[in-house]
Formats: C-alpha cells, structure tokens, sequence
C-alpha cells in the first residue's frame, strides 16, 4: 500500500495521483486525489515563486 504524502491515507482507497519530480518512472509521491495534491502544494508553498516564465507583459 501506499500512503498519500499529504494526509497519510492509503491512496489506493481513494482516485490516487502520482507526481515524479525529473523521472517520471521514478514517482515518489502519491496523493488520494487532486485535492491532497493541492492543499499539499498550497500548504508547502511549494507554487510560490516557481511559476516558470510566466509574463504575460514580456515579448
Ligand atoms: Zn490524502
């Protein structure tokens, strides 16, 4: 079994996400569903100051 990064359920119990960071064969953490996968990014912070090259006022 594996147990969702967020809140530590089994994931298999729910509509599990998996997100790999670099090797998509190696994913390493796994979310119940897209709403563990959110509150875990938004809590982490981890969609602060990482957007990649977003301006929409850039040429
Ligand atoms: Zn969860």
């Amino acid at each position: 079994m594996t147990d969702c990064t967020y809140c530590g359920c089994d994931v298999t119990r729910h509509d599990p996400v998996y997100v790999a960071e670099g090797d998509p064969e190696a994913a390493t953490d796994a979310y119940c569903n897209y709403g563990c996968l959110a509150a875990h990014v938004e809590e982490a912070g981890l969609a602060v100051d990482t957007a990649c090259r977003f301006d929409p006022d850039g040429a």
